[in-house]
């Protein structure tokens, strides 16, 4: 049997990983420890004499290897080596495995027989568990190795009862036991579809994930096959050799109590409010149960309601872009997929056509089969967006009903107390009257809770019935951070609360004023930090919150709140408008970006089967000649007199940005006018291609402004608006940052600056790592600014350039918000 020697700083670590290493291999092993230095209270340190004394200990003609833990402990084994003589040093092998992990699976292999390459092998895979369970991408889980071939041998399934399934201790004693016989043992997770794979290793069947309650099945083949699968089963009996300890029935989850006079409920956003009770009680919507007297006319009818609605939820999208930002906004384009989900639509016409149901009572019953259907996942977060497919399925029946939509509405400023609050409830909020939301039901996860903290109105959910007792107009505390409510507070209550509310205005305050300043780093690099707005409108708002300038003027507002194409006059004066509003700062107009998830009601398209990757953005502008000059010559009206800036969305190659400047420089000719001195026209890099060829695009753009929204959803294949596949869609992915890389790295070569518009600019963890790669623009939702400017001030560039040098290499955006976070603590 191989023997295995740990090397260790510690005596304390070295005793304790060989204690673990002994448990799960077993006594018989040969395992010697070098831990600390030679004196009675074993120094921290390391000493090549000691180890070479373990090695001699631990010897085998088979071989001897040994595990170190950093440092020193490495160059103090490799001098030991050097004082082995010859014929022993060359059965001594270093193993550069993880201390622990390697050494709990080297000893479980050492004790199968297997040899020292195969030991150093497994030790060194030691932590491709831990990293399969906490959901790293270093190593993949449990690879499949070939499949059963039950026509070669024998399978037996069984059910795992282990409290934590096959975790460390219970997946050794396997291995012992299947790797005892002559025969070749697999296994595989049948319930959770992973593997099969050699039962020899530890690491194997550890990355298999086998759970509490995961049926697995065993595949021997060989002489010994049938004794193998039986002593497996007769493991699996005896609970793997662990005592199980059966599952207690979960005890109902009473709400905790609150402090005296509290209703306590989960804390969902921060911040305190004091205040008198609005509620909010909506009579509920009853959808008439009767027969269809008139199919085509309830079918008609049950169109417009949700044309209606369709309408409804754009206004909401666009009231929550303009006060928030696009990314919460996104809430609404799911809002809107459900309108055209056959599943849902299909049985309504249905039930209509035949004359069953009238259109609101099919509607009715469909929403409820189908929220009831995401009720029944596993997953809370999926479960709560039953909650937005009824807020949809409201809003159509109160248009089919010919009744308004029930919402809060509150006449004065207050605290809101509701049943539960849908997104499009919460999209309506105005903060300076709902300063404080406390609901009976919902979740923290709900469309609604994330608006309210988007919104920065403080919010407690889950308050239960009692919330439901509080009468309109009684004196309410609520305490956003604990989680709790206070009806009629004591006066120390309010007091404190008081207290508390004032020293937070105070330091929003603070944050305000300082970002107005501009955002320094701490080399002196100025960063510019500019606003993302959707119309003139918005830019006071922006402005308080410190914005440089406007870094992307989304346009297509302006031309999705109307029934028609806004003329070239109106155009001109939004923009001016908006100039004006920014008092010389500049302002980057993109140009109209529609097409896909934006389409223009009164623009008629052809379908297209993938418009994410159709005529949308600068594609559209090319086809449609007319309205894009319209536009630019709107906006050179405007750049004659302000700092403007013309930038193109969704360019993929040079022909489209040579076309758009032809385009720019028309625009100026058919006005009699030469372009404005200093108007910069720029693209979006939001295509990967654009990315790629950055350095062919550089000489002909003045400037770069990365749309990682799309360019992730690009580069990652993940359908921005699925909020299915939303986990890819994190824009501090390497590959993502690496086409950044790219255009920064081009664009420094002609001397061009890049900016970043998409929620990443947003996003403080993003911040060093954008300014290391290169960029020195940001441009974000109005209520981020202050925190990212206060971001910058703290960016030392050259750490910065290190650490964005590092997130290139990572594999995973996991691993690289992981890496930031270690960088900043
Ligand atoms: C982007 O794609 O990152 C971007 C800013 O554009 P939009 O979100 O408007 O598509
Ligand atoms: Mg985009």
């Amino acid at each position: 049997m191989v023997g295995l020697v740990l090397v260790s700083h510690s005596w304390k670590l070295a005793e304790g990983a060989a204690e673990l290493a002994r448990e799960m291999g077993g006594p018989e092993i040969k395992l010697e420890t070098a831990g600390g230095l030679d004196a009675p209270d074993h120094p921290v340190g390391t000493d090549a004499v000691l180890v070479v004394g373990a090695i001699e200990r631990a010897w085998s003609e088979d071989g001897v290897v040994v595990l170190m833990d950093l440092g020193s402990a490495v160059l103090s084994a490799e001098m030991a080596l050097e004082m082995l003589p010859d014929d022993r040093r060359e059965k001594v092998l270093l193993c550069e495995a993880p201390f622990i992990e390697g050494a709990v699976a080297a000893a479980v292999t050492a004790k199968l027989g297997a040899s020292a390459e195969q030991v150093a092998a497994e030790a060194r895979g030691g932590l491709a568990p831990k990293i399969a369970h906490l959901g790293g991408e270093q190593a993949a889980p449990a690879e499949a190795e070939g499949s059963f071939d039950a026509a070669h041998g024998r399978t037996i399934r069984l059910v795992v009862a282990n409290p934590h399934g096959l975790h460390a201790r219970p997946a050794a004693r396997f291995v012992q036991v299947a790797s005892g016989f002559e025969a070749d043992v697999r296994v595989a997770n049948v319930s959770a579809g992973r593997g099969p794979v050699t039962a020899r290793s530890l690491n194997a069947v550890a990355t298999l994930g086998v759970g509490r309650g995961d049926e697995i099945e065993v595949l021997a083949t060989g002489p010994e096959a049938d004794r193998a699968l039986d002593a497996v089963r007769a493991l699996a009996d005896r609970g793997f050799d662990e005592e199980i300890v059966p599952e207690e029935p979960a005890a109902p989850t009473a709400r905790p109590a609150g402090p005296a006079g509290a209703i306590a409920g989960v804390a969902t956003s921060p911040g305190v409010a004091l205040g008198v009770a609005r509620r909010f009680q909506p009579a509920p919507l009853e959808a008439p149960d009767r027969a269809s007297t008139d199919p085509a006319a309830e079918l008609e009818a049950l169109e417009e309601a949700i044309a209606a609605t369709a309408e409804d939820i754009e206004a909401q999208r666009a009231a929550v872009a303009g006060r928030v930002g696009a990314y919460q906004a996104a809430i609404f384009d799911a809002h809107r997929l459900f309108l055209q989900d056959e599943m849902l639509l299909d049985p309504v016409r249905a039930a209509i056509r035949d004359g069953d149901r009238s259109a609101p009572g099919a509607w009715s019953s469909s929403i409820e089969v189908m929220a009831s259907e995401w009720e029944a996942l596993e997953d809370d977060y999926m479960r709560a967006r039953a909650a937005d497919l009824r807020s949809v399925g409201l809003q159509v029946l109160a248009h089919l009903l010919g009744v308004p939509v029930p919402g809060p509405r509150l006449e004065g400023p207050g605290i809101l107390v509701a049943p539960d609050l849908t997104p499009a409830d919460a999209a309506g909020l105005d903060p300076a009257l709902a300063l404080g939301i406390a609901t009976a039901f919902g979740g923290p996860t709900s469309h609604a809770a994330i608006l309210a903290r988007s919104l920065g109105i403080p919010a407690v959910v889950g308050l239960g019935e009692p919330a439901l007792q509080v009468t309109e107009g009684t004196a309410l505390a609520l305490d956003g951070d604990a989680g709790l409510l206070y009806i009629e507070p004591s006066p120390d209550v309010t007091a404190e609360l008081e207290e508390r509310r004032r020293t937070r205005a105070e330091a929003d305050r603070s944050a305000r004023a300082e970002a107005r300043a501009p955002a320094r780093t701490l080399d002196g690099l100025t960063v510019e930090v500019a606003a993302n707005v959707g119309s003139p409108e918005e830019i006071p708002a922006a402005v308080d919150a410190g914005c440089d300038g406007v870094g992307l003027f989304r346009t297509e507002f302006l031309f999705m709140e109307r029934g028609q194409m806004p003329s070239e006059d109106e155009q001109e004066a939004a923009y001016r408008r908006a100039a004006e509003a920014l008092d010389g700062r500049p302002m980057v107009v993109r140009t109209l970006d529609v097409g896909a998830d934006k389409p223009l009601p009164y623009l008629a398209q052809p379908p297209e089967a993938n418009p994410f990757l159709g005529v949308r953005g600068l594609r559209l502008g090319l086809e449609r000649a007319d309205l894009l000059e319209t536009q630019l010559r709107a906006i050179i009206r405007v750049a004659g007199d302000h700092p403007l800036r013309v930038m193109f969305p969704m360019v993929a190659t040079l022909e489209e940005l040579r076309a758009a400047r032809a385009a720019v420089d028309a625009a100026a000719q058919g006005l009699g006018v030469p372009l404005p001195e200093g108007l910069q026209v720029g693209i979006m890099v939001e295509v990967p291609s654009a990315a790629l060829t950055a350095s062919a695009l550089a000489p002909e753009a003045d400037f770069f402004s990365v749309g990682t929204n799309d360019l992730t959803q690009y580069t990652l294949a993940a359908d921005r608006g699925n909020e299915r596949v939303a986990a890819l869609s994190d824009a501090l992915h390497p590959a993502v940052l690496r086409l950044i890389a790219a255009t920064c790295a081009a664009a420094a070569e002609h001397g061009r600056w890049v900016g970043v518009c998409g929620e990443l600019a947003g996003d403080q963890a993003a911040t060093p790592v954008l300014l290391g790669l290169g960029v020195t623009e940001l441009s974000m939702s109005a209520p981020s600014i202050p925190g990212v400017k206060r971001r910058v001030r703290a960016v030392d560039l050259g750490r910065a350039r290190e650490l964005a040098a590092r997130a290139l290499e990572l594999p995973s955006a996991g691993a690289v918000r992981r890496s930031v976070e270690r960088a900043t603590d």
